[in-house]
């Protein structure tokens, strides 16, 4: 029985980090190290293409500068494979960030001390339901306002830039180079054996797509792929694991293999909807840290 596990940042929590953690896709880099360490006593760890039935792998979606600040350093020196999911259009030298990573960082910057920022922010967006007390900004970055972003479609440019104004942030130009990979860490990662995959061109969600943008998004990605040196054999991921039944069939004539978010194991599973449990910033000794622990076929001491 094999198992996926999905992470997103490996970083340590600072300030700007905070809306990471607090929406629960941050895990410390000391807490991963006692991960890491507790899956190499009970597991192999391998890799999305291998076929030994008996593994665990490694996933971390997204393409954040982590990968080569924190998770290749602890991953190499226990000799782990990991596989990352860059977003082909949001690298270092992008123009834009992905729209959550800008939310988060405009959330992370607000002018919290004007005690008005957060009624002018909800008015920008048309949020009703009132603030409440929210000091580790968990109601921001999984409340109503981002859950209005998250719906916007293609209004979403323009309610970020009214939800900022409010807040009192400016966009931070930067932030692109700040936040993801550029290519030559990709290719250094190709390199040096770790597994890139797609995940498509602007994070968009896959299911109901049309067949242009669908194949738009899917093209970027494998274009990346092959400008890194990538090898065939290459896994995919679908953005927020967004997938039906067309965005299946376009990314499987492309790609070997594709993971969704949907929890549970990986035998006996469609290639192209393989699923991966999160892993959460909480040490091994607490079983909430991953739910597939609840599942008594996980834990397989060697
Ligand atoms: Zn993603």
């Amino acid at each position: 029985m094999s198992w996926a596990l999905m992470y997103h940042r490996v970083v340590p929590r600072r300030p700007d980090t905070a809306p990471y953690f607090a929406r629960g896709t941050a895990v410390e880099p000391e807490t991963f190290a006692r991960q890491l360490d507790w899956l190499c006593a009970r597991h192999r760890l391998g890799r999305p293409g291998e076929s030994d039935s008996q593994r665990v792998l490694l996933t971390f979606d997204d393409g954040y500068r982590d990968i080569v600040d924190h998770v290749w350093p602890l991953c190499r020196a226990r000799g782990v494979p990991f596989a990352i999911f860059p977003v082909a259009e949001h690298l270092a030298d992008a123009a834009h960030p992905l729209w959550f990573d800008a939310y988060y960082d405009r959330v992370s910057r607000a002018a919290w001390a004007d005690p008005d920022v957060a009624r002018r922010a909800l008015r920008a967006v048309d949020v009703s339901e009132p603030c409440p007390s929210d000091p580790d900004l968990r109601w921001w970055v999984r409340g109503p306002v981002k859950q209005r972003l998250h719906g916007a479609g293609s209004t979403r440019a323009d309610l970020l830039e009214r939800v900022s104004t409010a807040l009192g942030v400016a966009a931070d130009p930067c932030l692109p180079a700040k936040l993801y990979l550029d290519r030559a860490a990709l290719r250094a990662l190709v390199d040096g054996g770790v597994e890139v995959g797609g995940h498509g061109a602007g994070h968009r969600l896959h299911a109901g797509l049309p067949a242009t943008e669908l194949r738009a998004e899917i093209d970027a990605a494998a274009a990346l792929l092959d400008a890194i040196g990538a090898p065939p054999g290459r896994s995919y991921c679908y953005p927020d694991g967004s997938v039906d039944p067309s965005a299946r069939r376009a990314v499987g004539q492309r790609f070997e293999r594709a993971f969704t978010v949907e929890p549970g194991p990986l035998t006996g599973v469609d290639r192209l909807l393989l699923p991966r449990f999160i892993a959460r910033d909480r040490p091994p000794s607490d079983p909430g840290w991953c739910a597939a622990t609840a599942d008594p076929r996980f834990t397989r001491l060697p």
